[in-house]
C-alpha cells in the first residue's frame, strides 16, 4: 500500500481559530523557513506573492520537522494541538 493510501485514511479534525502553529511575521523568511515549502509532507507552508512564509496548519501530521528546524530560532511557535484536534490516526 502507498503511504498516500494510508494518509488518506487519516482524519484531521481543525480547531478553528486556534492554529497550533504559527509564524512569526517577518519581512523575508530565513533559509529554514523558507525551505518548509518544499519539506513539510503536509505542503502546510507556503510562500505568498510576497516572498513571506504562511501557514494553514490543517492537515498537519505533526511530524516535527518544521519545530526541528524553525522553533529554536523563532521563526515559529510549535504546540501540540489541544487534546480531540488534530491528526486523527487510523492504522490498518
Ligand atoms: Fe508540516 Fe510536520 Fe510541521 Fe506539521 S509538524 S506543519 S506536517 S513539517
Amino acid at each position: 500500500e502507498r503511504i498516500e493510501d494510508k494518509l488518506y485514511q487519516n482524519r484531521y479534525l481543525v480547531d478553528t481559530g486556534r492554529p497550533h502553529i504559527k509564524v512569526r511575521p517577518h519581512l523575508s523568511p530565513s533559509p529554514n523557513l523558507l525551505a518548509l515549502t518544499q519539506i513539510c509532507p503536509a505542503k502546510c507552508y507556503e510562500e505568498n506573492d510576497a516572498g513571506q512564509v504562511e501557514i494553514v496548519v490543517d492537515g498537519c501530521m505533526e511530524c516535527g520537522t518544521c519545530r526541528v528546524l524553525c522553533e529554536a530560532n523563532g521563526d515559529i511557535e510549535w504546540n501540540y494541538p489541544r487534546g480531540g484536534f488534530g491528526i486523527l490516526f487510523k492504522f490498518g
